[in-house]
C-alpha cells in the first residue's frame, strides 16, 4: 500500500533525489525523462562538482550538512564511492570571507583562516594573495556517477523511469489530481514534482505556478592538465579575474584534470535544445590567462573546455515550493549539484504539506521585488 503516485519531471540530479527521496517516504513513483541517462543536454553531467559546506548564509550550511549525511547514505545504499572530501580554499576579499566563516563558525563546522604562505605549503599548484579559509569538511562530487547513483537507489525502491519521454502537458483536474500528458501516453497522479533544469523557463509550468523571470546561461569550464589533479582542494576565489563580488572564479580537482571556471558569466540561452554548443575561444582565453596568473600547478597550454546550463533565478537562491499539487525544484543558479542528496527530501516535505524553506520560496520577498519591477 503506497501512500499517492507521484509523477516527477525530470532526471537531472534534483529529479534523481526527488524520486529517492519519495520511493524512501514510501510513495508509488514515476519519472519522466525527455533525453537518455546519463544525457549531457542540461546542467548535471560530467566528472566533477564542488562539494562544500561553506555558505554565508545558515539555512545553506544546515542543507550542505544534512547533503552530506545524506551522500554517505547513498553511498551505502548503491556500493560506490560518490563524494571525495579533500577540503578546500575560499580567498579574496575580506568582506566575502568573513560572512562565510561566520556561518561555518555558528553552525559549529570546522573552518580557519590560513596565510597565503600556509596554502602554498599544503596546495603549491595554487597561488593566493589574500587571507584564505580553510574548511576540510568540502571537496568534489563524481557528478554522472552520483545521478546514477540516486536512479539505482530510486529504481532499487520501485520507482519507475522512463528516459525519452517528455512530459508535453500537466493538468490539474477537478478531483485535484494531475494529468500527465507525454506523446504517446496519459497518466494520472496524484502530485508532481517538476524538476526541469534549465527548461522551467518553457512553457510546461504556465497557467499552474508562476515563477520568477529565469535566465538561462550557457557556461563553459575547462579543464587542465595537472599533476595529481585528485588531490587538489576545491577553491573559490571571490571576486577572481576581476569578477565583481558575488563572482569568481572557482576550481576543483577531477579525473579529467583540474576543471576552473567563472560564475555565472556564459551567454544567455534563450531555448535549451537549440543552444549552440560550441567552444567560446575568446573566454577560454581568458580563463587560461587565469591560469596562468594564479594556477601554478596547472599546464595552462593543455586545456579543454566544455558546455553546460546555468538557470538562474533573480537572487540566485533555489525554487523549492509547492502550488496545489505541483512542487517545483529549480533555478539552482549555478550551485545545486552539492544538495542533490538532500533535494528530494525537500519535495518530500512540500507534498506532505510543509512549508517551503523561507529563502527557496517563491513568496520570498527578493522575488518580489524582481518580479515587480520587471513585470
Ligand atoms: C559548468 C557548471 C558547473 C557547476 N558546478 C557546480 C558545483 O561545482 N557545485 C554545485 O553544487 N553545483 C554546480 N553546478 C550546478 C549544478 O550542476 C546544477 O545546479 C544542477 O545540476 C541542476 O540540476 P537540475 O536537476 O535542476 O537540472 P538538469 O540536470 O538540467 O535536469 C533537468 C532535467 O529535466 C529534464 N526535462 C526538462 N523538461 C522536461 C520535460 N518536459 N519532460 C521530461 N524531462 C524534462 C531535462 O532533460 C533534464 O534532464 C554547476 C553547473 C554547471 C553548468
Amino acid at each position: 500500500m503506497t501512500r499517492g503516485r507521484i509523477g516527477v519531471v525530470g532526471a537531472g540530479v534534483a529529479g534523481s533525489s526527488a524520486a529517492w527521496h519519495l520511493t524512501r517516504a514510501g510513495y508509488d513513483v514515476e519519472v519522466f525523462e525527455q533525453y537518455d541517462a546519463g544525457h549531457d543536454q542540461g546542467s548535471s553531467h560530467g566528472s566533477s562538482r564542488i562539494f562544500r559546506l561553506a555558505y554565508p548564509h545558515p539555512t545553506y550550511v544546515a542543507l550542505a550538512v544534512r547533503a552530506l549525511l545524506e551522500w554517505r547514505r547513498l553511498e551505502e545504499e548503491v556500493g560506490s564511492p560518490l563524494l571525495d572530501l579533500t577540503g578546500a580554499i575560499d580567498h579574496g576579499p575580506a568582506d566575502a570571507l568573513e560572512p562565510v566563516h561566520a556561518a561555518l563558525r555558528a553552525a559549529g563546522q570546522r573552518v580557519e583562516y590560513w596565510s597565503g604562505q600556509d596554502v602554498a605549503d599544503r596546495w603549491p599548484g595554487l597561488r593566493v594573495d589574500t587571507t584564505a579559509l580553510h574548511h576540510p569538511d568540502a571537496g568534489r562530487l563524481h557528478a554522472d556517477r552520483a545521478v546514477a547513483a540516486l536512479q539505482t537507489a530510486a529504481t532499487g525502491r520501485g520507482a519507475r523511469l522512463r528516459f525519452r519521454t517528455p512530459v508535453r502537458r500537466l493538468l490539474v483536474r477537478a478531483d485535484g489530481r494531475v494529468d500527465l500528458k507525454t506523446d504517446d501516453s496519459a497518466y494520472v497522479v496524484d502530485q508532481v514534482v517538476v524538476a526541469p533544469g534549465a527548461w522551467a523557463a518553457g512553457s510546461l509550468l504556465d497557467g499552474l505556478v508562476h515563477l520568477p523571470p529565469l535566465r538561462v546561461t550557457q557556461e563553459q569550464p575547462v579543464h587542465f592538465a595537472a599533476q595529481d589533479p585528485l588531490s587538489w582542494p576545491s577553491f573559490i576565489h571571490h571576486g577572481g579575474a576581476g569578477l565583481p563580488a558575488g563572482g569568481g572564479t572557482y576550481g576543483l580537482g577531477s579525473v579529467d584534470g583540474v576543471k576552473v571556471g567563472f560564475h555565472a558569466v556564459g551567454h544567455r540561452v534563450e531555448v535549451p535544445e537549440e543552444r549552440d554548443r560550441s567552444i567560446d575561444e575568446i573566454a577560454l582565453q581568458k580563463v587560461k590567462a587565469y591560469a596562468r596568473q594564479w594556477l601554478p600547478g596547472v599546464d595552462a597550454d593543455r586545456a579543454s573546455a566544455q558546455t553546460c546550463l546555468y538557470t538562474l533565478t533573480p537572487d540566485h537562491d533555489f525554487i523549492a515550493d509547492r502550488r496545489g499539487p505541483v512542487t517545483v525544484l529549480a533555478g539552482f543558479s549555478g550551485h545545486g549539484f552539492k544538495f542533490g542528496s538532500v533535494l528530494g527530501a525537500l519535495a518530500v516535505d512540500l507534498i506532505e504539506g510543509r512549508e517551503p524553506l523561507p529563502v527557496f520560496s517563491l513568496d520570498r520577498q527578493s522575488l518580489k521585488t524582481v518580479v515587480t519591477k520587471g513585470s
